[in-house]
């Protein structure tokens, strides 16, 4: 019998190969130095299932950093560490249709309250709310939580992209500073930016990613250990926002081309899920205008479309 991951292993390579072309007009992320290294044409992808079964294609085993996809999870641990109602006084739900590193709306609407959780205001905020004695602690705590998600013990941080964005990261260290003026970020800036960057540079592969939605794709269960590793309330407000602005300013477009709950980062990763059914996780370097992978979007649109997949 012809079973589903069976169809994916086959399709998977030339679904890739006829994605890569659309890496040339895309651009890696230079803002943070480091990342610029990274290969242009790159474009790999893994899908898993619940029972454990792979299927992989392209650049499969590039490792990458997290980046923004590390908000996802960081935002989970503040709401295992402090529940809904502190976390949501501190940053709101709703999307803004402006760029990640946008300042705009801190001082337009609820002043100082950042929209949501995945621009970097919000995910700013979302730090300062990490429980812990100490920053190293705070960092080693989220790593900790991180290598439990993808079952990977060997997960660790790129020290050259954190110091790469420790050094460079101007924007956000306004953003900070700002948050802390308006009297709503607790603690102390440079810290908290550290707590941001390190989540930021953990670096992964595909599979590493794959694992991490696999979790969320299972209500917060490792459906290969039966650990349940977060309440099934928090991988719903995990999703909910994923949908709505896991995507920066194209969430919307996303969602009518692939229709899969996602999140990417400025590295080229992209993490997806299947309810139920699948976690996935794209590297493609190359960005388009709204800083998503170009070929990674792509790849996932045919993939979501070929296999209709889209939840809506
Ligand atoms: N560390 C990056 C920054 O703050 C993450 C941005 C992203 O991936 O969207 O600029």
């Amino acid at each position: 019998m012809n079973t589903e991951i069976e169809k994916l292993r086959k399709q998977l390579p030339e679904w890739v190969k006829s994605s890569v072309p659309h890496s040339s007009t895309g651009k890696v992320a230079s803002y943070i130095p480091e990342l610029a290294k990274a290969s242009h044409d790159a474009l790999g992808i893994t899908l898993l299932n619940t029972k454990g079964e792979f299927a992989s294609a392209g650049s499969f085993q590039m490792c990458f950093t997290m980046q923004s996809i590390s908000k996802v999870y960081t935002l989970i641990l503040a709401l295992m560490d402090n529940g809904e109602d502190i976390v949501f006084s501190k940053v709101g739900m709703e999307p803004t249709g402006d760029n990640f590193n946008s300042m705009l709306k801190l001082e337009l609407v609820r002043p100082g309250i950042p929209f949501n959780p995945f621009i970097n205001a919000g995910a700013i905020m979302v730090s300062s709310l990490i429980h812990g004695n100490s920053q190293k602690d705070k960092s080693e705590r989220i790593l900790q939580f991180f290598k439990e998600l993808a079952n990977n013990d060997n997960l660790k941080h790129d020290e050259d992209v954190f110091h790469s964005e420790l050094e460079s990261g101007h924007l956000n260290r306004s953003i900070a500073y700002f948050l802390k003026g308006n009297g709503v970020l607790d603690g102390d800036v440079e810290e908290v930016l550290k707590i941001y960057f390190c989540h930021c540079s953990i670096l992964v592969n595909c599979a590493d990613l794959a694992r991490m939605a696999l979790v969320l794709a299972c209500d917060g269960v490792d459906p290969l250990t039966g650990k349940k590793l977060i309440p099934p309330r928090f991988v719903q407000i995990a999703k909910t926002f994923m949908t709505t602005c896991g995507m920066y300013n194209a969430s919307g477009e996303f969602a009518i081309q692939v229709g899969l709950p996602a999140k990417s980062g400025v590295s080229g990763g992209v993490l997806a899920l299947v309810p139920g059914r699948y976690g996935i996780g794209v590297i493609g370097p190359a960005l388009n205008d709204k800083g998503n992978s170009q070929a990674g979007i792509e790849l996932l649109e045919t993939i979501s479309q070929e296999m209709k997949w889209s939840i809506f």
